[in-house]
């Protein structure tokens, strides 16, 4: 039973964790409304058809379900009812030009037996590396991942001071690509390694070892697929937040957030002002400062870091099934080091990139016609700083399909019966990510952490920003617990 509080909060977004806090919000008693600019919940975990497919617009690799579960314990309901997953073992299918294709399975132990019977490295030594990223979980997640991390009083805790005093320890003084070319032999295994880096959109050759605990997540911690696809986690929370009380309107662009005496007063739409005793932008906290910000001062360090990689993706309907792909597969390119360089220095798109090809209808077959599959097929870009998209786009297809053809020994062209595209401009249209970056600033230096905007202003009271361009970070678990991490700062 909610204890109304009898203060109004506005969210501006209905990404997932503008969903997140608005459920937070509802529950801690105010009467909250979701203004969202798309006709669709989601934000970048959005779904859509074509021609008898369905596909996951964004985020496809699921990790930390607790933090959707916890939302439903909150407001009182058995998650169980309403959202299920399943384990993945193995999670990925990884390609090789050479011909090898590994799988990366579920425990250090069965990980660790699986790569050392079929690459150059030894079970003991990979398990000591997964034992280091585990060390840097442990380390870094009060720091990091529990508080704001721009209150002076959550770093006067033991867990926080303790993940301080072991710095060293995080891998903050090495790259990662320097961490894993240590740790491995085998070319493979550091590839396999260095890509966690694309999870917030950096390069593993500029980004801290610190990243490395992304793979203690994914492989120790488990990967899961969502019953009915990535967009049941935004559909089971928008019904929850409904049913609690929260207020969506949808097609409703925020265009102003009003202040008064540096206080946020409210919002202005289309449909005109209202005001709010809070605010929460769930938008692009870049954008936030510069469309819905205007006359404010903003916090020109953090919001102009340099910002992740952005991708292109499409969304092919496949009139075959293949037998060797499953939920989630990697194709590698031959030369890791040139694509990052191209994607972060030169800013152009590589001739090999590395794909990844998601196919929901392995686990959900409803997603394509019977005999066929949905194919969601990216590779990481840069953001856009005015290339001509429409010629990377021709380009990249064609790198794409030779080199999955090259990889599957076949020729997939005449399979592809249908075809959407999403590119960096349509990433920002759809979502406002400044240049359509998709995970807000990159993580291209050892600072990186700390320079995420935080989760409120400094200047204007009253005003929250949850999200993926702010701390602790993108991805949807770190979406879920930016949400928290917000609400909690609100009484
Ligand atoms: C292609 C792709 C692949 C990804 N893969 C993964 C993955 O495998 N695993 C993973 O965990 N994460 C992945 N991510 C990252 C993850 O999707 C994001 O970190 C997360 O969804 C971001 O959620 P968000 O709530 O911060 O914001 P968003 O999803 O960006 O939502 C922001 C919302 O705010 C709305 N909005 C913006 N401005 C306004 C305004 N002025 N008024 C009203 N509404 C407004 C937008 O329309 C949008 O709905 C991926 C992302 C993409 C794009």
């Amino acid at each position: 039973m909610i204890k109304e509080n009898n203060k109004k909060c506005a969210v501006i977004g209905a990404g997932i964790s503008g969903i997140a806090a608005s459920i937070r919000m509802r529950n801690k008693g105010y009467d909250v409304t979701v203004f969202e600019a798309n006709p669709f919940p989601g934000g970048k975990l959005s779904s859509e058809s074509n021609k008898g497919y369905r596909f996951d617009m964004g985020p496809s690799v699921f990790t930390m379900p607790a933090y959707v579960d916890e939302l439903f314990e909150l407001s009182g309901k058995d998650p169980r009812k309403h959202f299920n997953y399943e384990k993945l073992d193995p999670v990925y299918q990884y390609f090789f030009e050479d011909g090898t294709t590994l799988e990366s399975f579920h425990g250090k132990e069965k990980f660790a037996e699986f790569m050392a019977e079929k690459t150059n490295d030894k079970k003991e030594d990979i398990i000591k590396y997964m034992e280091r990223t585990e060390t840097i979980y442990n380390l870094t997640e009060e720091v990091f991942l529990k508080n704001s991390l721009h209150r002076l009083k959550n770093f006067l805790t033991w867990p926080v001071l303790r993940g301080i005093l072991n710095f060293g320890k995080i891998g903050a003084f090495d790259t990662m690509h320097g961490a894993n070319s240590k740790a491995f032999k085998d070319s493979r295994m550091v590839q396999i390694f260095n890509r966690y880096s694309t999870y917030n959109g950096s390069s593993p050759y500029l980004s801290p070892a610190t990243l490395n605990v992304i793979a203690h997540v994914e492989i120790m911690k488990g990967a899961y697929y969502p019953v009915g696809g990535m967009y049941s986690i935004t559909d089971s929370l928008v019904k929850l937040a409904k049913d609690i009380g929260v207020k969506f309107n949808f097609s409703t662009p925020v265009r102003e957030i009003l202040v008064e005496n540096k206080k946020a007063a409210g919002l202005k739409t289309d449909k005109g002002n209202e005001q709010f005793d809070v605010v929460i932008s769930n938008m692009d906290v870049y954008n936030s400062y510069k469309k819905l910000l205007p006359g404010e001062k903003r916090p020109a360090k953090t919001l102009d870091q340099p910002k992740s990689s952005s991708g292109i993706i499409f969304y092919w309907g496949i009139k075959k099934e293949f037998k060797q792909l499953k939920l989630h597969n990697i194709l590698f390119s031959e030369n890791y080091e040139e694509e990052f360089d191209t994607i972060f220095s030169k800013k152009e798109i590589y001739h090999d990139p590395t794909i990844y090809v998601n196919i929901t209808s392995k686990h959900t077959p409803t997603d394509a016609p019977a005999g066929c599959e949905n194919w969601f097929a990216f590779i990481n870009v840069p953001n856009n700083s005015g290339q001509d998209w429409d010629k990377c786009i021709a380009e990249a297809r064609t790198h794409m399909i030779n080199k999955v053809n090259r990889i599957l020994k076949t020729d997939i062209t005449p399979f592809i019966e249908s075809e959407m595209v999403f590119d960096p401009r349509v990433i920002e249209g759809r979502t406002s990510s400044a240049f359509g970056a998709i995970y807000g600033n990159s993580s291209n230096n050892k600072f990186a952490a700390f320079l995420r905007h935080a989760n409120f202003s400094k200047d204007i009271s009253g005003l929250y920003f949850c999200g993926g361009s702010v701390h602790p970070g993108p991805s949807i678990p770190l979406c879920l617990l930016s949400a928290k991490i917000t609400t909690g700062l609100i009484k």
